[in-house]
């Protein structure tokens, strides 16, 4: 992607700041807390996967209890977010994972890597890829990484930011750069809101659309 590009990536940030505002920080909470809710995030909806995490805090308020008891247990405590036993075994392996390398369970020493150095630390983790990686340090520690998630994917492709059949991930590293820092909580925020109000997956509303002008696909959609 060239500088316009980027100048295009700005004029898009600012036109969804001016429809869906500017959203408010996030709340800090411990880096370990983000990382599992965004790990229980992973192929569910997010109102699935919140009600799996509330439940796995219900029955285990501490990570060590997650970690003395058995993964069917686990299992049944995330149980409404899907893929239970399999999120089980990931979560507890990055615990016990966590507890030999930092003495326990916990990810705070992250805090003080470098930011490149923490993303890359996440990366080498068992189930964790690029968007768990870069939504736990921006969410958790407000680090600017641009985290691609389905929606963000899906207009990125329809805007022509993303090149036809570039992966998320493949995406998300290259996109990632390009974003100024001032502008990576906002339009992961904004594109996410668009990306539900707006740009769906199937019939996306583009005559409405606050960034039509910016829009590949409605422009071939409207040539065809
Ligand atoms: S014009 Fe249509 S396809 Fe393009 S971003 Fe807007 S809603 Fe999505």
């Amino acid at each position: 992607m060239t500088a316009p590009a980027v100048r295009r990536i700005e004029a898009v940030a600012k036109t969804l700041l001016s429809t869906y505002g500017s959203p408010p920080a996030a709340e800090r909470r411990p880096l370990l807390d983000v990382l599992i809710e965004t790990v229980l995030s992973q192929n569910t909806s997010d109102r699935n996967s919140h009600r799996a995490y509330r439940a796995l805090r219900r029955r285990f308020p501490r990570w060590e209890l997650v970690l003395a008891s058995p993964r069917r247990s686990v299992a049944a405590a995330i149980a409404s977010g899907g893929l239970a036993n399999i999120k089980a075994a990931r979560i507890k392996a990055l615990l016990s994972g966590f507890r030999r390398r930092f003495g326990r369970p916990t990810l705070e020493p992250l805090r003080h890597l470098p930011a490149e150095d923490a993303y890359r630390y996440l990366l080498s983790l068992a189930g964790v890829g690029p968007k768990t990686a870069a939504c736990t340090l921006l969410f958790g520690r407000g680090t600017p990484i641009f985290p691609v998630d389905t929606h963000i994917a899906r207009i990125s492709q329809r805007l022509g930011w993303a090149e036809p059949g570039e992966t998320p991930a493949a995406f998300q590293e290259r996109f990632r750069r390009l974003v100024p820092d001032r502008l990576v909580y906002s339009l992961h925020i904004n594109l996410i809101a668009h990306g539900r109000a707006v740009c769906h997956p199937r019939g996306p509303a583009c005559p409405g659309c606050c960034i039509r002008r910016y829009c590949q696909w409605q422009k071939g959609e409207s040539d065809s």
